[in-house]
């Protein structure tokens, strides 16, 4: 089986979404970006029952080879993949409280230093758009412009990253992000850090942890 590795990686990445409470039964979906095109999860399986071979590989043209069907959000997973070449993961989950500030169309604001993983000071909001359209590919490409993160109104969140450990430790962070921000605005009006700062501590993950990482070491 082709990229046999990165389909084990990808369907382990699934059950990890489940297990770690940032998604739930078959909603969300993954992409990995190999040669020929990206790897993606099949359409509506449950993550416990799926297969590598159940992984589908989505070419350049958005042809697609595999027994199953690919997921219904391939649009966004095929526009990042063609737009932005440092990607090589994307990662799209309907966690709790990143879904809730969505419902409420709300950006997060820098109320928290770790904004700058998802690569500015703020995490926009898309606006919403029927599940699987051309728009809310458009929406989420416009709304992840110079940013690893965004929202989807309504919908969920969308984080990408250079591999899929790194989406996948961002996707976290940026549920953490919004779990920290609900919490903040139930007992008050939470300070917001500057862009400027934002910019600082951006320059200090350059340099953060161990390793030459361009972001907090993830694991
Ligand atoms: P798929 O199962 O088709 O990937 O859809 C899940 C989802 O989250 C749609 O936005
Ligand atoms: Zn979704």
């Amino acid at each position: 089986m082709k990229y046999a590795e990165q389909r084990r990686e990808i369907v382990k990445a699934c059950q990890d979404m489940n297990r770690r409470g940032i998604n739930q039964g078959t909603s969300g979906n993954i992409s990995v970006r190999v040669k020929e095109g990206f790897l993606l999860t099949p359409s509506g399986m449950a993550y416990d029952e799926m297969k590598a071979a159940d992984i589908v590989l989505m070419k350049k043209d958005a042809s697609h080879v595999g027994s199953r069907k690919p997921s219904s959000e391939w649009r966004f997973h095929h526009a990042l993949m063609g737009k932005r070449p440092e990607i090589g993961a994307v990662v799209h989950t309907h966690s709790m409280f990143a879904t809730t500030l969505s419902c409420l169309g709300m950006e997060i604001p820098a109320v928290h230093y770790m904004i700058a993983a998802a690569g500015g000071n703020t995490i926009r909001c898309a606006p919403y758009a029927t599940y699987g359209t051309p728009e809310t590919a458009a929406n989420a490409v416009k709304a992840l412009e110079g940013r690893n993160a965004c929202l989807l109104a309504n919908h969920g969140m969308i984080v990408v990253g250079p591999n899929l450990k790194k989406a996948m430790w961002l996707a976290v962070e940026v549920e953490t992000l919004a779990a920290q921000y609900w919490r903040a605005l139930q007992i008050g009006k939470p300070n917001i850090l500057s862009k400027a700062e934002i910019g600082r501590v951006i320059d200090k993950f350059k340099s953060y942890g161990q390793a030459k990482a361009p972001a907090p070491a993830c694991c």
